[in-house]
């Protein structure tokens, strides 16, 4: 392995420590617009999450609250930094990338620069049992833009 490549590994447990310990947007939002509730019974993770989408289909703010493993705090406290501001179409893109990287092999690198800190992600994919931890969130996010009413489960 080059030294750039664990220089980058690194980095991103530097960043999941981080979102672990001071988890961004956590909290509840009160005048949202969607909510989802997600569990991961394997690790016992759970969280709710909350939207406020405006009226032309962006997300305005997220937060999210609940307990869970550092992984899973970590990819919530990301997602939510990573979907506020934008459009719920690439929201929904952000969710394919991430599920999609997260459950295969495929390695190279995304086109869009704004995906950069999700790859923190990929280093998960070297312990598959903790891969549910890490889209727990993501699965939440799914499931409140489709306003589905049951629960999200990596199950
Ligand atoms: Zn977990």
């Amino acid at each position: 392995m080059s030294e750039s490549q664990t220089d980058m590994q690194d980095l991103y447990r530097e960043l999941i420590l981080d979102h672990s310990r001071n988890p961004r947007h956590f909290g509840r939002l009160s005048d949202a617009t969607h909510t989802a509730d997600g569990i991961n019974p394997l690790c016992g993770d759970k969280l709710k999450l909350y939207l406020r989408v405006d009226d032309r289909g962006r997300i305005e703010s997220s937060s999210f609250e609940g307990s869970g493993c550092a992984i899973s705090v970590a990819s919530a406290s990301l997602m939510t930094v990573t979907v506020t501001g934008i459009g719920i179409d690439q929201a929904e893109s952000y969710f394919e990338e991430v599920t999609q990287r997260l459950t295969s092999d495929r390695t190279e690198v995304s086109s869009d620069s704004s995906y950069d800190k999700l790859q923190a992600l990929d280093g998960v994919r070297a312990y598959p049992a903790r891969v549910k931890c890490a889209t727990l969130a993501w699965h939440a996010l799914h499931s409140a833009l489709e306003n589905k009413t049951t629960p999200a489960t990596t199950e």
